[in-house]
């Protein structure tokens, strides 16, 4: 793409007005060009049939629709689909689509690897790179849906999108609610509030900003009742502690009686599955309207853990269940294309001074 071009995948609808109106253009054509990429999923603008030739010419002059090139499409035998999409500067990201009875999740990537080296997670291993640009988070959705479509599923086959594939989305606040803001736009994709969910490893000044900046599902991967023990599985943790963490999510709820959070737990064999953890946990989350996931650890290789017992997750379970709080056991997908949860891996180029530079804004306190 000519560096000279507008990407418009970046804009949300006001951002688009703007760019319209300092094109001398009104407000409506925005719309009408916004609701043909988002909606119809229009790839050029001579498909726009109801804007006027003379703006369809000008905006293929001033504007872009440039999209990631998709560089491997992978379907696994449970019907998960991952595609590994090259964004510019030459690195890879991952995207997954998980079908279910009765939804259809699509897993977004929000960072070009991540920084926070949570010690369960393949992409942490990769390094960092880059914050994806708005467009880069969008066409994720747009990409996705197209090649849905073109194998014979529904246009709305997407029912629900996770921002829970490579990089911590609250790191990319500005580019993360662009995207979301897309998402959630009736002339957009139209999903609702509860069926967009970021997930956090717990940035504890970004969820204050979230809840006034953009009203989605929140989920928070929590993996540990301890500081100790949190230190290690998620670093992050040596900056914002459980109790700051979990004071944020108390407020993120304040707000909207409605919400409720749902809290990642990835089950390590020997770990963090006892008993006692579990008790722990159901004390933690007493006064927050809950919902905990137990995510069996999905390996990759170099993973310095095991997975559970099934009857360690089982008993874990019950404790919770015993206690009213709802908690669900993630079945594990695609994990035959490394699609699973934790898994997704992509491409770095350059992970070393980025990095250094990311994780001196976000994580000053990084593990030994
Ligand atoms: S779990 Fe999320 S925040 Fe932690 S390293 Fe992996 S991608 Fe980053």
């Amino acid at each position: 793409m000519s560096d000279d071009l507008t990407a418009l995948f970046d804009f949300d609808r006001e951002g688009l007005r703007a760019w319209f109106a300092g094109q001398g253009e009104r407000p409506f054509r925005a719309d009408q060009v916004f609701q043909w990429v988002h909606q119809h999923g229009a790839a050029d603008f001579a498909s726009m049939t109801n804007v006027s030739k003379a703006l369809r010419e000008q905006l293929a002059h001033r504007a872009s629709l440039a999209l990631p090139e998709i560089v491997s499409d992978q379907l696994s035998a449970d019907g998960t689909r991952k595609w590994a999409l090259r964004v510019a500067g030459g690195n890879c990201i991952e995207t997954v689509f998980i079908p279910e009875d009765d939804r259809g999740t699509l897993c977004v990537s929000s960072q070009v690897g991540c920084v926070l080296d949570c010690a369960f997670c393949a992409t942490a291993q990769q390094g960092f790179n880059r914050n994806l640009t708005a467009g880069e988070i969008v066409a994720q959705l747009w990409i996705a849906r197209r090649a849905l479509v073109a194998s014979g599923l529904d246009a709305h086959a997407i029912t629900n999108v996770v921002l829970m594939g490579m990089g911590e989305p609250l790191a990319n606040f500005p580019n993360v609610v662009t995207a979301m803001r897309v998402m959630l736009d009736d002339l957009g994709y139209g999903l609702s509030k509860r069926r967009v969910t970021l997930s956090t490893s717990g940035l504890v000044p970004e969820i204050d900003r979230l809840a006034a900046a953009c009203d989605v599902s929140l989920a928070v991967s929590l993996h540990a009742t301890r500081d100790e023990l949190r230190d290690q599985l998620v670093p992050i943790n040596r900056r914002f502690p459980l109790v700051d963490l979990l004071a944020a999510c108390r407020r993120y709820v304040e707000d909207s009686p409605r919400r409720r959070i749902t809290f990642e737990y990835v089950m390590l064999d020997g770990v963090n599955d006892s008993e006692r953890d579990a008790r722990d946990l159901v004390r933690l989350l007493a006064d927050i309207p809950s919902k905990v996931n137990l995510i069996p650890f999905n390996p990759f290789p170099g993973a310095p853990f095991r997975c559970s017992t099934p009857e360690a997750i089982g008993r874990f379970r019950q404790i919770l269940l015993g206690s009213n709080l709802v908690t669900i056991t993630r079945k594990t997908r695609g994990a035959d294309i490394s699609a699973a949860c934790g898994q997704l891996a992509g491409e770095v180029v350059d992970r070393t001074r980025r990095a250094a530079r990311m994780a001196q804004r976000v994580l000053p306190l990084r593990v030994a």
